[in-house]
C-alpha cells in the first residue's frame, strides 16, 4: 500500500482516517507546551496545512528544536479526526525525518505579514507564503483552463517562435539576439552593424506577438492559439506592464470581427468561470486577505453580457461625462488606462468591447472600414485592469494591406511572406491576444503584476 501522501489528497480523502502515511512538506507554524507540539505542515499541493501533534517525550529534543518554520521535514504518523477546529484531519507522529532546518535567526519569513513589496525582494522564498502558493496554484489552473478551452473547439496550439527576424511590430520597444563579441562588434565599411556575420545572418530580436506567424497557420489549420512568452522592452514602469509576459493568441479564418468578440468573451468567461470552480479556497484566501470584492466581480463578470460599443460612441461618453481627465480626451487619442476605467467602472459599471479605433493609433494590419477613418480593431476592457484584450479583424485584401504597409514604411523585406497569404487563397480572418498576467491580475485580485507572475522582468530587475 502507498505510504507516502501529499496534503491534497489527505484533505480530499476523508477515508484515510486511522491509516499511518508519510507527509513531506516544510513546516509553516510549531506551537508548543511542556508535553505537546503542534506543527502546521504545507507541502503547496493545497492551500491548507496539515495540524502534526507531537508527543515531545518521544523525540529528541534536539530534533525537535529543528522543527522550526520553513523546515523541511518528513513525518510519519496516523491520521485521526482533529479535535480543533478548521481542519477534518490530524496527524500523530511517529517519526520524524529532517531533511534541511531553517535557522530561524536568519530564514527571512520566520515571521507571517510581510508586505508584497518585501516579498518581492526575496522572490526566491516568496512560493513559501500562503499568498504565493495560492497565486501560482491559480496561475496553473488557468494556463491548463486555456489549453482545455482551446482543445474543446478543436483549435490547434501552435509554438510561434521566440526569436524573430522581423521588427515591423514592434520597433523600437524589441530586445537584440545576437552572439557579437559585445567587445568587437562587426562593421561594414560605412560603420553600420554588419548583422550578416551575426548567428543569423541578419538582424534578430525577441518576439513582441505571435500574431504574424499565428496568421500563417490559421490559414491553413482554420483555428489556432498560441500560448507563450512575448518579450517588450518598453520603459513603462507600471503595475501592468512586464518586459516579458505571456501571451495567448488565438487566430481564425472565418472569423469577422463580431466572431471574434463573441469568442473573446466565451473565453474569459470561462476561465473566470473555472477559477471560481477550481480554484475556490485559494479565491477565498485572496478575497478575505486583500480584496473583499473579488469574489463577487468575479461573478459578475461569468454572469453578465459585456457591453458593446464603438471607440467613437465611448469618446460621445467621456466627453458628455463632464470628467476632468489627466489627458484631454478628443477623437483620435489613444485611450488612457483613466479613460478605460472611467467606462468600465464608473459609467457602464460592466465589461466593455470597444471597436471602430481610428486607423492611425492602431496596427497596419488590422482591416480598414469603409468610412477610411477606422479599423475594424477590438479591445476588451476589465474592472481594475483596463485593456485585457486587444484584436482585431485582419486586413485580407492585398492591395489595402500593401497600400497601408507603404504609408506606415514598412519594409518590403520583413513582410514578404506576410503578403503572399493575401495573394494565395487570402480569406476573411480574425484574431486577438490576451496577456496571461493582466488575466491573472484580474482573477487573484492582485493590484501590481509583479505578484503574478513567477519572476518578473521589469527595468533594472532580473535578479532571479
Ligand atoms: P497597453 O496599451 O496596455 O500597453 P498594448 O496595446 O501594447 O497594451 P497589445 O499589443 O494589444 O497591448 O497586446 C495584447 C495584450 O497583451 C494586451 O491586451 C495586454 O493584455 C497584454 N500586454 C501588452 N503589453 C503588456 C506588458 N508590457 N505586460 C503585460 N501584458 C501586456
Ligand atoms: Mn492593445
Amino acid at each position: 500500500m502507498k505510504a507516502k501522501y501529499r496534503i491534497l489528497e489527505v484533505v480530499n480523502t476523508p477515508s484515510l482516517v486511522g491509516k499511518t502515511i508519510t507527509i513531506n512538506a516544510w513546516v509553516r507554524t510549531k506551537r508548543e507546551s511542556k508535553n505537546v507540539a503542534f506543527v502546521a505542515l504545507n507541502d503547496g499541493t493545497v492551500f491548507d496545512n496539515l495540524q502534526v501533534v507531537i508527543d515531545v517525550q518521544k523525540f529528541d529534543e534536539e530534533l525537535l528544536k529543528n522543527i522550526s518554520t520553513g523546515a523541511g521535514v518528513g513525518v510519519t504518523g496516523k491520521l485521526v479526526e482533529s479535535q480543533g477546529k478548521g481542519q477534518a484531519l490530524e496527524m500523530v507522529a511517529d517519526s520524524i525525518v529532517l531533511y534541511g532546518p531553517a535557522d530561524p535567526t536568519t530564514y527571512p519569513l520566520q515571521k507571517k505579514g510581510h508586505s508584497l513589496e518585501f516579498l518581492r525582494e526575496i522572490a526566491h522564498l516568496r512560493f513559501r507564503t500562503n499568498t504565493f502558493g495560492a497565486v501560482f496554484r491559480i496561475r496553473h489552473h488557468m494556463a491548463f483552463a486555456i489549453h482545455q478551452f482551446f482543445d474543446n473547439k478543436s483549435f490547434k496550439y501552435l509554438h510561434a517562435p521566440i526569436i524573430t527576424g522581423s521588427d515591423a511590430e514592434g520597433a523600437g520597444e524589441m530586445f537584440h539576439v545576437t552572439n557579437f563579441d559585445l567587445d568587437h562588434i562587426p562593421r561594414t565599411e560605412d560603420g553600420k552593424i554588419n548583422f550578416s556575420e551575426d548567428f543569423f545572418g541578419k538582424e534578430t530580436n525577441l518576439t513582441v506577438s505571435g500574431q504574424l506567424e499565428g496568421e500563417l497557420a490559421a490559414l491553413a489549420l482554420s483555428e489556432i492559439y498560441t500560448f507563450g512568452p512575448t518579450f517588450r522592452a518598453e520603459n513603462s514602469n507600471t503595475s501592468r506592464h512586464l518586459a516579458e509576459f505571456w501571451m495567448i493568441e488565438p487566430e481564425m479564418a472565418f472569423y469577422d470581427i463580431t466572431d471574434n468578440m463573441d469568442l473573446a468573451e466565451e473565453f474569459l468567461k470561462y476561465l473566470v468561470n473555472y477559477a471560481l470552480q477550481n480554484c475556490r479556497k485559494d479565491l477565498q484566501f485572496l478575497n478575505d486577505m486583500y480584496d473583499k470584492e473579488l469574489i463577487n466581480r468575479l461573478e459578475r463578470v461569468v454572469q453578465t453580457p459585456f457591453v458593446r460599443l464603438t471607440y467613437s460612441q465611448a469618446m460621445d461618453v467621456l466627453l458628455q461625462s463632464g470628467k476632468k481627465f489627466e489627458f484631454p480626451v478628443k477623437w483620435g487619442v489613444d485611450l488612457q488606462s483613466e479613460h478605460e476605467r472611467f467606462l468600465v467602472e464608473e459609467h457602464f459599471k460592466n465589461s466593455v468591447i470597444l471597436t471602430d479605433y481610428p486607423r492611425e493609433i492602431k496596427a497596419f494590419y488590422m482591416k480598414q472600414n469603409d468610412d477610411g477613418k477606422t479599423v475594424k480593431a477590438m479591445d476588451v476592457l476589465f474592472p481594475q485592469i483596463g485593456e485585457i484584450i486587444g484584436g482585431s479583424q485582419r486586413e485580407e485584401d492585398y492591395d489595402k494591406l500593401l497600400a497601408r504597409i507603404n504609408e506606415m514604411g514598412i519594409p518590403h523585406k520583413d513582410m514578404w511572406w506576410y503578403l503572399e497569404t493575401r495573394k494565395f487563397g487570402s480569406v476573411p480572418h480574425s484574431g486577438f491576444g490576451l496577456g496571461f498576467e493582466r488575466l491573472l491580475l484580474f482573477v487573484t485580485g492582485m493590484k501590481n503584476i509583479r505578484d503574478v507572475i513567477p519572476f518578473p522582468r521589469t527595468p533594472q530587475n532580473a535578479e532571479f
